[in-house]
């Protein structure tokens, strides 16, 4: 980033992207309505189906199986809506699969996560061979853990559950743009994402449903999105959600650098404070996201430190809206409370430098190296700046 800032928490929401900017500053400039049928009209069809189409190829998707949402959450939501028998959700999921699943009328199974943050899904399969999942019956999986970056083994579950006639609906908000997806060998029946994660503008996702997958109504209206979420496009939304989409895919190339960044972040990390530990790190993780967890310190306050040092970043345990609680995610994990409460989160973007992770070091070892361990660490910029003082704040 240009400012002083230090924007280390693409995993709320990453900055805007200057095409998608651009793309809906054009946008704007038209007035009419995707579903009118003079040249105003279509002019803005074809923005959204220009969109539609680079959100297609981020996944490999076809872009009639792309529905545009308010978001992920909508997305989530929409699976939800429908008349279920058996709902099996991984107690990974974020909040937004969580909550609608529990008030479906349908039976809500949770699977358990392993210690290393990868989904027990031996547990839904072992159900499912006991016979325990008759009827309508989903499974709910996401790609990449917002928390953790722990990618899940989604297509090896979607091949199970297939082969037994129950739907599956994939997450993939974290994963797209930070690992590369293919929708048909993922094998999931829909998927949700988010524009926002993308470097594209907030309050616009897309449902991918797969051909040939029914899908409950949640929005009914004017039959827009072929009859499956009613409402006006949100054109220029949708036009910056496509610029961020295919400027991701571009990205995609990137990975091993972000990765490498990451690596030698968590890296110095031990380094100068060898208690720290990486929530799993034992993983197959998203090459952009860290959860270090410091035992004895609290995550809360230490996110403080850090924004007052200049670096924006999360706890692990925040879930939204600045509301403190328990990371559902790490207590899966089956991490002690004491542990997780200490977690911060540092997720990293394309526009992620080695200075950002350099000023995010040298914060790290003006907070939370013990007094014995603040040795100068080699960094790829130097040692960077003094550190504004942190005196008042505990
Ligand atoms: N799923 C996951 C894994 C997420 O991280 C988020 C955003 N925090 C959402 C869903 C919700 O996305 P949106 O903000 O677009 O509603």
């Amino acid at each position: 980033m240009t400012s002083e800032r230090t924007y280390l928490d693409y995993n709320a929401s990453a900055p805007l992207r200057d095409e998608a900017r651009a793309a809906m500053l054009a946008a704007l400039d038209y007035c009419g309505n995707p579903s009118s049928v003079h040249a105003e009209g279509r002019k803005a069809r074809a923005i959204v189906e220009t969109a539609r189409a680079q959100v297609a190829a981020l996944v490999g998707a076809n872009p009639a199986e792309v529905v545009f949402t308010s978001g992920a959450t909508e997305a989530n939501a929409t699976l939800f809506a429908g008349t279920w028998d058996n709902i099996y959700v991984s107690n990974l999921e974020h909040l937004s699969v969580l909550a609608p699943a529990a008030e479906n009328a349908g039976r809500l199974h949770k699977v358990s996560a392993h210690g290393n943050g990868i989904a027990a899904v031996e547990e839904f399969a072992a159900d499912v061979l006991r016979g325990d999942a008759p009827g309508r019956a989903i499974v709910a999986l996401q790609l990449a853990n917002n928390e953790t970056g722990v990618i899940q083994p989604v297509a090896e579950t979607a091949e199970f559950a297939r082969a037994h006639g129950i739907a599956v609906h994939c997450d993939a908000v974290q994963a797209a743009g930070r690992m590369a997806i293919d929708a048909t060998a993922l094998g999931a029946d829909t998927l949700s994402l988010s524009s926002h994660k993308l470097g594209g503008p907030k309050g616009v996702g897309a449902l991918i449903v797969r051909d040939g997958t029914a899908l409950p109504t949640l929005v009914k209206g004017g039959g827009q999105e072929r009859r499956r979420r009613g409402g006006t496009e949100n054109v220029h939304a949708i036009a910056g959600f496509g610029a961020a989409a295919e400027l991701a895919r571009g990205d995609l190339a990137r990975q091993a650098e972000i990765g490498a960044l990451r690596n030698r972040l968590e890296r110095a990390v031990l380094d100068m404070t060898p208690d720290a530990i990486i929530v799993g790190g034992a993983a197959q993780r998203l090459v952009n996201t860290s959860c270090i967890a410091l035992p004895g310190r609290s995550a809360e306050t230490l996110v403080i430190r850090f924004d007052l040092a200049g670096i924006a970043l999360s706890s692990g345990s925040a879930c939204s809206s600045g509301k403190v609680g328990q990371s559902h995610v790490l207590a899966a994990m089956g991490l002690p409370r004491e542990r997780a409460s200490s977690a911060l989160r540092i997720s990293l973007g394309p526009e992620t430098t080695a200075r950002d992770c350099d000023a995010f070091l040298d914060a790290w070892r003006s907070i939370c190296a013990a007094p014995g361990h603040q040795h100068q660490i080699k960094t790829a910029a130097g040692t960077g700046g003094p550190l504004p003082s942190l005196s008042g704040v505990h």
